[in-house]
Parts: C-alpha cells; sequence; structure tokens
C-alpha cells in the first residue's frame, strides 16, 4: 500500500523522522512503565516541549513552533499510533486545548498560559462529559456560580482522557440556565483542588482517564475563557478539528491493523498453503484497503479544508464518522484472520480492537455524526 494520502513534503518527511526518533528515544521507555497505570510522567511532556513537538502552530513568541500547516500534526497522531503509542495523549493537547487557547482566550491569558503548554510543563486535559450528559451537552449541570472576585464550581466530570496528569483543565461549566448558560474556564490548580478517581477501560489502557469532582472550588475571574454563555459556540467552532484528529488517528489505526494482518496471512499456512492465497481472505483484505484509501482520501481533503479555514461541521462529522467506523470494523475482521492468536490479551492486534472500539464514541458517537450531516443537509 502507499503512503498516507496526506503527502510528505521533504520538510514534512524529515519531521517525521524526528518524531519516530523522538518516540523510540523518549516514549517507547516510558510506555511499559505507565501501561495500566496512571498517565505518562511529566518529564516526557517536557521531553517533548524541548524537542518543539507540543504547540505546533502557536506562534515562536509564545513557545510554540509557528507551523501554520495541520499535515504536521497528522504526522504526529499517525506516527503515534504506527508506534504502539496510542495511550500517549500529545494530540490532545496540541489539536484539542491548545486551538481553544488560541482562539478564544485574551492577549494575557495566551501569554500566561501557552509558553507552559508548549514546554510541557502543563499538561491538559477537556472536561466536557458527566455522568448524566455525554451526547446531549444542554443537560451538562456542573455549576460555576459567580462569586465576589471569581467562581465556586460543583459537581462532576467523568471520562476525563489525561485527567489524572493533568494540571491545566478545559472546563465546560453551567453559568446560567438554558442553551446559552454554558461557560468555558481553565483550572490550572485542578491537581491540588478536585477529586480525582481513575476510570478503567477496555483498551487505550496507557492513557489515563479520570472522574473529577469539584466541591466549591474557587477559580478566578480570569480562568473564565471567552465571554460567559458562548461556550456551546465555542465548542461548535472548535470541535471539527477534534474530529479531523480522531480521523487521522482512525486511518493510522486501520493501517496498522492491515499491515499486521497482510504480514500473518503471508506466512501462515492452511491445508498446504498461505492464508493469503485464499480467495476469500484475498478479497476481505482487498476491501479493505480500498476502503481504507477512500477514508485516507477524504482525511486528506478535510485536512486541506482545515488549512484552508473552511472545515465545516459536516466535512469533519464525515471524515470522522467513515474512519473511526472503518477502523472499529477492521480491527474486528483482522482480529479474526489472526485465529486465537488474535484473541491473546495484549498482543498487536487485539490491542488496536480495544482501542478502535472507544473510537465511535469519542470526540460524539457515529449517531452524533450522523445528525450533524444530516442537519447539514437540512434533512
Ligand atoms: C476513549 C474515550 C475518551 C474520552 N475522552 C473524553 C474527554 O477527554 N473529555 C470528555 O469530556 N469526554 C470524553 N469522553 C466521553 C465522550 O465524549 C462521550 O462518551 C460521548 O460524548 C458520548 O456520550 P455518552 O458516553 O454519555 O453516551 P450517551 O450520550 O449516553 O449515548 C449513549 C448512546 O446513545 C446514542 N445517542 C445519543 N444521542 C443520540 C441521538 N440524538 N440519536 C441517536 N442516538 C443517540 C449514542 O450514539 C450512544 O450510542 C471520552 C470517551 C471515550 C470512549
Amino acid at each position: 500500500m502507499s503512503l498516507s494520502a496526506i503527502r510528505d513534503s521533504s520538510e514534512l518527511a524529515s519531521f517525521r523522522v524526528n518524531f519516530r526518533q523522538f518516540l523510540k528515544d523518549q516514549v517507547v521507555p516510558a510506555h511499559s512503565a505507565v501501561f495500566r497505570s496512571d498517565g505518562f510522567p511529566r518529564e516526557v511532556w517536557r521531553a517533548a516541549g524541548a524537542a518543539g513537538f507540543l504547540g505546533l502552530d502557536v506562534p515562536r513568541e509564545l513557545g510554540g513552533r509557528g507551523i501554520d500547516d495541520y499535515r504536521y500534526s497528522a504526522v504526529v497522531a499517525q506516527e503515534i499510533v504506527a508506534a504502539g503509542l496510542n495511550g500517549f495523549a500529545i494530540t490532545l493537547q496540541n489539536d484539542i486545548v491548545i486551538p481553544y487557547i488560541s482562539a478564544i482566550a485574551n492577549h494575557e491569558q495566551r501569554k500566561r498560559w501557552l509558553p507552559a503548554l508548549c514546554a510541557g510543563e502543563s499538561v491538559s486535559a477537556i472536561a466536557m462529559t458527566e455522568p448524566e450528559a455525554g451526547s446531549d451537552l444542554a443537560r451538562l449541570s456542573l455549576t460555576a456560580c459567580k462569586v465576589n472576585g471569581g467562581y465556586r464550581l460543583n459537581g462532576e466530570k467523568f471520562f476525563i482522557s489525561n485527567g489524572l496528569t493533568q494540571n491545566f483543565l478545559l472546563l465546560v461549566a453551567r453559568t446560567a440556565e438554558g442553551p446559552m448558560g454554558l461557560s468555558l474556564f481553565i483550572v490550572e490548580d485542578a491537581a491540588n483542588a478536585v477529586g480525582r478517581t481513575p476510570v478503567t477501560k477496555l483498551g487505550l489502557r496507557a492513557q489515563d482517564t479520570a472522574r473529577l469532582a469539584f466541591d466549591d472550588h474557587f477559580v478566578p475571574d480570569g480562568a473564565l475563557l471567552g465571554s460567559p454563555g458562548r461556550a456551546a459556540g465555542y465548542l461548535m467552532r472548535m470541535l471539527p478539528k477534534e474530529r479531523l484528529a480522531i480521523a487521522v488517528r482512525a486511518d493510522a489505526g486501520t493501517r496498522k491493523s492491515l499491515m499486521l494482518t497482510q504480514d500473518h496471512v503471508r506466512t501462515r499456512q492452511v491445508r498446504g498453503s498461505t492464508l493469503g492465497s485464499l480467495q476469500g481472505i484475498r478479497f476481505a483484505l482487498a476491501d479493505m484497503m480500498a476502503e481504507l484509501q477512500a477514508n485516507e482520501a477524504l482525511t486528506a481533503l478535510a485536512v486541506d479544508r482545515l488549512n484552508q479555514g473552511r472545515l465545516s461541521e459536516a466535512d469533519a462529522a464525515a471524515a470522522k464518522l467513515r474512519s473511526s467506523e472503518t477502523f472499529r470494523a477492521v480491527t474486528d475482521r483482522c482480529l479474526h484472520l489472526f485465529g486465537a492468536h488474535g484473541y491473546l490479551a495484549q498482543s498487536e492486534i487485539s490491542e488496536l480492537f480495544l482501542d478502535a472500539r472507544g473510537i465511535t464514541l469519542q470526540g460524539g458517537s457515529s449517531e452524533i455524526m450522523r445528525e450533524i450531516i444530516a442537519s447539514a443537509a437540512r434533512l
């Protein structure tokens, strides 16, 4: 199979080589230690910052790389998946949290927050989901009550990736009743101030996930991001990039699953020939390869549109829907082609299968993606 449809220029190719080497030197050694534990150590994040892999599109004077081209972020996501390091949530910082700060924070807040995020001194998370509200953000109930000099937070967030590691939390909270009642806050001392309980998941086991509880926790006025009551609009503006990042990861996971399976069927013997010589298996793999290529082309188109500032909600939803559903279906089929070897805990294909199971839920489920696409078509 050819490389991803996101074409590498020579500069992008050397960025890819450098990032691959960084993962090998700094992240792989930490990976086995964090498996099933509570996230990557702060030194790994600092090393990523020092090597220039955080805040790719943040201006240099604020500590970033000043690269205004999403293909670099896509390379980071692809290489993390290719190296089997899905739990290292650097794309959460680069593609989800930092863009909110760049786009919505005021000048003083950007100067205060971005350098630490780019240096890996701040490790971030985004907290939208609650125990009683996921897809339906109108039901969010964690409150931020205005008091003298700031706000008091009360309530819970659930399924928060990087929830244990983070010391910089982007939080959606209710400041008033109704759809216009949601606001965004940055909680900088969340590490000490919130109750944090680890959540054990089926997959992505090297990525820490937490339940966070706020009990009358005070944040100053300066923690408010943007204007009060405007969170719904900010989320609509920022979620397409998050969903595109998920599509890139899903394509990379599908590619890795197919590569592993091709290697397996080329050598596994049945009835005097290889599995890969059987027509049913050749055709099944051919169908999956063709689907991957179509998805990668759609994702690459979405990357171009993002770079041109015209990625719509429906474009991103379509890329996320196709790529994540394909990743889920392909890992299921590929695991089967490995026979019982695929069912071994911690085999590469079973890890991919488990990682893929959550991807049709996170960042908005497939049903929500379909709703967005259908609404854009005015159905
Ligand atoms: C691996 C992983 C990481 C995550 N990381 C984060 C994070 O960092 N921060 C964060 O805030 N959240 C995170 N989440 C939570 C994620 O955003 C939610 O799981 C998602 O929004 C769905 O919400 P829910 O789980 O409450 O499901 P629900 O909203 O209860 O949905 C349950 C089912 O109903 C379906 N459904 C819902 N609405 C409709 C509809 N209108 N029409 C048809 N079907 C519908 C859904 O598709 C789903 O199948 C993560 C989730 C996963 C799996």
